[in-house]
């Protein structure tokens, strides 16, 4: 897959052996490959030439300053959904008019931050949201600019925990309601409309969900268009998903394609908020097995990396393939792959079809580099495991090992209990 291939029997990120890379930095540790993810930028941006577009990469996929400032050198912008992703957005050099800022839940604080740095548009998910950013706007003596997120009710054929665009969602602002916040918004006095927005879901395999949500929205266009509300950007939001094991999703020239083509010809700026796609298959999560163990009716290879590090398993039941990183042709059985946290929900494969494994084996989690890192925590005070970038012969550590120090970061023991 990609850049992740075996050479002599041993799995390699371009041409760095990521034993080599286990060696230095131990286990467990993410990996990810600097051409992969240049393939995935061209394959996204280069259907989108001579199109007036600006895609803005959805950084709760991962959010690693150098992955980041890559992108910003490649011309993308950024999806941010919290004050922490603007910080690194604007760190990484994504100027403030290509960042979009999503998300049901943002604070005055944040909201003041994102005007501050001139963003291109908040995408409105209340109508309570939009009378606070025209407040905020009003004490800052701007305008801010939105776009409502409108929610199309379209049924994205994904897991639940990542379908956003159907009525029942926290997500967005109803099709037949948003119009009316429309004409709210045209009426205060610190909002700028600039544009309409839509996301309806995540790992999308199948591209009638995108296409029966740009025909919701182009009515809403219409619409908007009818009472004189004229838009410069239609955010497309992102979506689409990649194989994790047998899916077959479309190539991203046949998404944008098909999505331009049904937006025609409108003479609005094309956004898209891709995540997943840009850099899921872009990583890997490598982690060294520990311990066999043997019940009754079970094999479960005990390995270094668990739900801390990487939760898309235990959350979504997500399939992440699994390697070893030596080529292994001998006997092969049936094991469950887990992590050292005391839940039972923390495993990373499940009755998976796998070569022997014994202590001191390492394998590769594959598919892991979106959702994977943004997601770990510090569970069990597990220090998060570092991220190495690969480019062909050279590797760069671009987040070392939390230490056990940094485990307690902030921490103070008041005197008054100690008495
Ligand atoms: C999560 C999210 C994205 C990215 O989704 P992917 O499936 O990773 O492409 C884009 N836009 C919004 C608003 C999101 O919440």
């Amino acid at each position: 897959m990609h850049d992740f291939e075996y050479r002599q029997g041993k799995l390699h990120c371009g041409e760095v052996p990521l034993e080599a890379i286990a060696r230095e930095v131990g286990t467990p540790f993410y990996c990810y490959s600097l051409p992969t993810l240049h393939r995935h930028i061209q394959a996204f941006e280069e259907p989108l030439s001579g199109v007036d577009h600006q895609t803005c990469f959805a950084m709760k996929a991962n959010s690693s300053l150098a992955i980041l400032t890559y992108m910003a050198r490649h011309g993308l912008g950024a999806d941010v959904v919290s004050g922490g992703e603007l910080y690194r957005a604007l760190k990484s050099g994504v100027p403030g008019e290509k960042i979009v800022y999503s998300g049901v839940g943002k604070t005055t604080g944040e909201i003041e931050m994102a005007i501050a740095a001139g963003i291109m548009m908040f995408n409105i998910e209340s109508e309570q949201e939009l009378e606070v950013i025209n407040e905020c706007a009003g004490t800052l003596e701007k305008k801010a600019p939105i776009s409502i997120r409108v929610n199309p009710d379209v049924d994205p054929m994904t897991h639940p925990y990542i379908s956003t665009g159907m009525r029942e969602n926290k997500f967005g602002i109803d099709v037949e309601a948003s119009l009316a916040q429309y004409l709210k918004a045209r009426d205060m006095e610190n909002i700028e409309i600039v544009g309409i927005d839509c996301h309806i879901g995540s790992q999308l395999t199948d591209l009638s969900p995108f296409i029966d949500a740009v025909q919701r929205l182009k009515m809403l266009i219409n619409r908007l268009k009818e009472h004189g509300i004229e838009l410069k950007y239609l955010d497309l939001g992102g979506g689409l998903g990649i194989t994790y094991s047998d899916e077959e999703p479309p190539h991203p020239r046949d998404y944008v394609r098909a999505v331009l083509d049904a937006v025609g010809p409108l003479g609005l700026k094309v956004i898209f908020e891709p995540g997943r796609v840009i850099v899921g298959n872009a990583g890997i999560l490598v982690t060294s097995v520990l311990y066999r163990k043997q019940t009754g009716t079970k094999t479960f290879i005990v390995v270094d990396a668990g739900m801390s590090d990487l939760i898309r398993p235990s959350l979504y039941g997500a399939y992440h393939d699994i390697r070893p990183l030596e080529d292994k042709p001998e006997a092969r059985e049936k094991v469950d792959v887990v992590g050292p946290i005391c839940e039972s929900g923390d495993f990373l494969a499940k009755n998976r079809d796998l070569p022997m494994l014994g202590r001191g084996d390492m394998i590769a989690v594959m598919s892991a580099g979106a959702y994977g890192f943004t997601m770990a925590s510090n569970y069990n005070s597990r220090p998060k495991p570092p991220e190495v970038l690969v480019d062909g012969t050279r590797y760069y550590v671009v987040l070392k090992r939390q230490s056990y120090e940094d485990l307690v970061l902030g921490e103070t023991v008041p005197k008054a209990i100690l008495k």
